[in-house]
């Protein structure tokens, strides 16, 4: 658990056994993977307790099994199964099923923003914001929460590109991060010529996995950007403003791309005369993209199947370490060769109370 807005506040506690209301479910957590979010709420950037808490549970990365479940649902009890993150507010998009293009910013995240997350024996969510993860997607479906924020990107790239007679070959991925690997395997799914650019040398196990998913993995410490030519599809995962303002150079004609990064403050010189006359003259797209849809998540369900079956065992090798919850500091220093850290919390349970990973954000 964590103290929103307090650096380095990660920490074990005891928390009282959640209780269920109406249209809940009760669930036995498994497993949940710790990402550059927890970090960032972890360093004190942002996340807010649940009301009448003075901690905040991390964990949004989830996979569980249901223990007990209220309300009519096609999720049973002992499913496999992923929350979602986002619970909406009384917004219109929110309202019609859309809580990720959320307009009004009231709504709730488990994990980050008022409402607890997942790194405890037991979670509490809403009975339809499940998705049932197939029982041989066992030890990878914890991979799904990070796939959905791909999906959606993607989902978003599409259908904006239906606006036009649109046939992309070349897919330029910036970064080579989980978000950046898994938005690499989904892209290669599509059929199209993918280059992954990052800062690593050739030859580390992030290499290995972009090259093979068939795609290209290319060291900025090699090769500079502007020798890649240009790109149907950018998709920016690095959060780095000054890798995004290059990047925009070399966007086809009819092109797209997508910014699924958060970019701290940064002040960069940048003749906006010439951006926005390409953006006129080459009909070029730049769009943002956060969290994801209950439809994303359950077509990454599919697409993880996939991806496993036409790469082999690269969301698997992906996982780098799997923890207990005692060893939870690691997660949040991984070593240099890190791609996914995940917490096994299936081992608890003998406790009275629940032990938790809290976050003082
Ligand atoms: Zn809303």
């Amino acid at each position: 658990m964590v103290k929103p807005g307090e650096k380095d506040s990660v920490h074990l506690g005891d928390v009282p056994r959640p209780t269920l209301s109406s249209s809940q479910a009760l669930l036995k957590i498994r497993k949940v993977g710790i990402d550059g979010t927890d970090m960032e709420i972890n360093n004190g950037s942002y996340g807010e307790c649940p009301t009448g808490s003075d901690y905040l549970i991390l964990g949004h990365e989830c996979l569980a099994v249901v223990e007990d479940i209220e309300g009519p649902s096609d999720i049973q009890k002992g499913d496999l199964v992923v929350p979602t993150v986002r619970r909406p507010d009384n917004c219109p998009n929110c309202v019609d099923g859309e809580p990720d293009m959320c307009l009004k910013g009231e709504y709730k995240e488990h994990g980050i923003k008022g409402l607890h997350g997942f790194a405890s024996e037991f979670g509490v969510t809403d009975s339809n914001f499940l998705i049932k993860i197939p029982q041989d997607l066992e030890d990878i479906g914890v991979l799904l929460e990070p796939v959905s924020v791909a999906e959606k990107g993607l989902f978003h790239t599409f259908k904006i590109q239906e606006r036009l007679k649109w046939s992309p070959r070349r897919a330029l991925v910036l970064g080579s991060g989980p978000l950046g690997l898994l938005t690499t395997f989904l892209l290669r799914l599509k059929g199209l010529e993918v280059s992954t650019v990052a800062r690593g040398v050739k030859g580390s196990l992030k290499s290995q996995l972009v090259e093979r998913s068939g795609a290209e993995y290319v060291s900025t410490s090699e090769k500079s950007l502007n020798t890649l030519g240009l790109f149907d599809i950018i998709m920016e995962v690095t959060g780095v403003s000054s890798v995004a303002v290059d990047a925009q150079q070399l966007l086809n004609a009819n092109g797209v791309m997508c910014f699924l990064g958060v970019y701290p403050p940064r002040t960069v010189s940048l003749d906006v005369g010439k951006v926005y006359t390409d953006l006129v003259l080459g009909n070029r797209t730049y769009f943002g993209s956060v969290n994801a849809n209950k439809r994303d998540f359950e077509i990454g369900v599919r697409d993880i199947r996939q991806i496993e079956k036409s790469f082999p065992a690269v969301l698997r090798d992906m996982i780098t370490k799997v923890i207990p919850l005692s060893d939870f500091k690691s997660a949040f220093y991984p070593d240099k060769g890190d791609i996914k850290i995940l917490l096994d919390l299936s081992a608890i349970g003998k406790e009275t109370k629940d032990t938790v990973l809290e976050d003082s954000i």
